[in-house]
């Protein structure tokens, strides 16, 4: 798709979703029991006015046969909690208010409802057979179980009031402020969040589970497992790697944002789930192998990347799985080495050349189907245009882009356009046509690489074979006999280019990119 369009494109779309209200915050209280898996919900919703207002909507699953939420009431805080009318169709619960809010004002609303989530909060089994409750949001699946502004650009601190039969425990994001039995079987359990989310990552999690808090945790910031009992062993052991990761991460692009970070086992149907200081990991990644190392290394980046510097909307949403799966090649790149990180790199470059074959969309995707942008544009061809990004402008300058973008967004949105605003600042460089062709254009370099000799020298000749030209540089290894070896560095920005090199021996070996710095796909 021509760029121009795209940029029309992701324009309308901006103006049609133009929001009417900023929520500031929210608090959810939920029941939950074991006599079936209707919930019982009272959410407050307070918000600041964008514009005068006479409604309010929200996002929430309406009745749909046995499953889906029904609202028994809303009352407005403001108003002596008059009742309000409401219509809920089409995962739109659109309020009556009793009077026009004027802009900048704050409100509160509060929604009483029961029912059946039909996804959002997943009510099931584990893997052990025992019955659980885990919230799986995203992208935008929480408003299946708690009436929200369902997008990552609206933001709110958040508390979960969860009163649920006492042989549970119950992790969610932030600090726990109270835990307190009522009788009867039941506990209460109040979670607290004071930063601006996303939707995506306000969860629950409720289950029978072993606790363990890391020894070896900073100060004042308690890394633990959350495991199934029985598999507390294999998993305690697994999931203690999330305190040296959190360390490398802290240390590269700033202090951890929150004030603890909860390690969950999880029928979660992702691999694992970014939810903010409480990461909720698929339950079969618990092996007591440590095979989940870069697994954990993704989630702990996204509590940086996705979940304080959050994209604006999810065509940007390389800007979150691009970083995670980047970053946990940066951490492997520092505990394991060059090997393990270059291992790393081309089996993600082979991933996004791949997809590229089949794919006509570029990585800046305004697709309406959101789980297909769970593709390696997003995630392995957003790694390596950070990977090639870092080796444009070199590591330290990299690494101060990085701090500065996460300075500038943490706690807010940001998009493509942002960062590459960041990126040009902080590097003094023109970025413009390095971001256009690989984020707004589909495909990857298809390279031909011809050598030959001619009167003596040798002859390197690099073709594109693709459409669409690219321009980038290009590193070229010449070896010889007993190791003698020549490094050249080119800029190729023509269809065919051809480089001459005398390297003073006998060339035994050519190699294009020999350091695996550039995305392409060898023709
Ligand atoms: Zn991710």
């Amino acid at each position: 798709m021509q760029k121009g369009l795209l940029v029309l494109l992701l324009f309308l779309t901006t103006c049609l979703n133009a929001q009417d209200i900023d929520v500031q915050h929210y608090t959810f209280r939920l029941e939950l029991s074991d006599s079936g898996s209707a919930i019982r919900g009272n959410a407050t919703v307070e918000f600041k006015a964008l514009h005068n207002l006479t409604s309010v909507t929200l996002d929430l699953t309406g009745r749909n046969g046995a499953t889906g939420m029904e609202v028994t009431g809303i009352y407005q805080a403001e108003r002596n909690d008059k009742r309000l009318s409401f219509s809920n169709v089409n995962d739109q619960l659109i309020i009556s208010l009793a009077d026009t809010i004027k802009k900048g004002a704050t409100e509160k609303l509060t929604i009483a409802y029961w029912g059946l989530p039909d996804d959002g909060l997943i009510i099931a089994k584990n893997k052990f057979g025992e019955r659980t409750f885990f919230a799986d949001n995203w992208p935008n699946r929480a408003h299946h179980w708690i009436p929200c502004v369902d997008r990552p650009d609206d933001k709110a601190s958040f508390e979960f009031f969860v009163t649920a039969p006492s042989h549970y425990s119950v992790i969610s994001n932030g600090e726990k402020v109270e835990e307190k039995e009522l009788g009867r079987g039941r506990k209460l359990t109040h979670w607290k969040v004071n930063i601006a989310l996303p939707t995506k990552v306000m969860v629950i999690g409720v289950a029978r589970f072993a606790v363990k808090t890391f020894d070896d945790s900073p100060p004042n910031l308690p890394v633990s497992a959350w495991v199934y009992p029985q598999d507390s062993t294999k998993g305690f052991y697994d999931y203690a790697l999330a305190t040296e990761i959190l360390r490398f991460f802290s240390g590269y692009i700033a202090p951890f944002p929150y004030n603890k970070l909860a390690n969950v086992q999880s029928t979660t149907i992702f691999g694992g789930m970014e939810n903010a200081s409480c990461i909720f990991y698929d339950e079969h990644s618990v092996t007591g192998n440590r095979d989940s190392e870069d697994l954990l290394a993704h989630e702990i980046a996204h509590q940086w990347f996705g979940d304080m510097a959050s994209e604006k909307s999810f065509a940007h949403l390389w800007l979150s799985e691009g970083f995670a799966t980047y970053f946990t090649d940066l951490y492997f790149e520092k505990k394991y080495g060059q090997e393990a990180v270059v291992a790393r790199l081309k089996k993600e470059r082979g991933e996004a050349v791949e997809f590229a074959r089949h794919s006509a969309s570029p990585v800046v995707d305004s697709t309406a189907n959101l789980m297909s942008l769970l593709n390696a544009n997003s995630y392995q061809k957003g790694a390596w245009v950070l990977h090639m990004l870092r080796n444009e402008v070199g590591d330290s300058l990299f690494q101060q882009i990085i701090r500065s973008y996460y300075q500038q967004y943490k706690g807010g949105n940001a998009d493509t356009r942002d960062f590459e605003a960041v990126a040009e600042k902080v590097s003094g460089k023109d970025l413009s046509s390095f971001f256009a062709q690989w984020l707004y254009r589909p495909g990857i370099p298809q390279l031909a690489v011809t050598k030959y000799n001619v009167r003596g020298a040798l002859v390197v000749q690099v073709t594109q074979k693709q459409k669409a030209l690219y321009t980038f540089p290009i590193e070229i290894l010449v070896e010889g006999e007993n190791g003698k070896k020549q490094r050249y560095r080119e800029l190729v920005a023509t269809a065919k280019s051809s480089f001459q090199y005398r390297p003073g021996f006998a060339v035994k070996k050519v190699t294009i990119d020999p350091d695996c710095k550039l995305l392409y796909a060898a023709y």
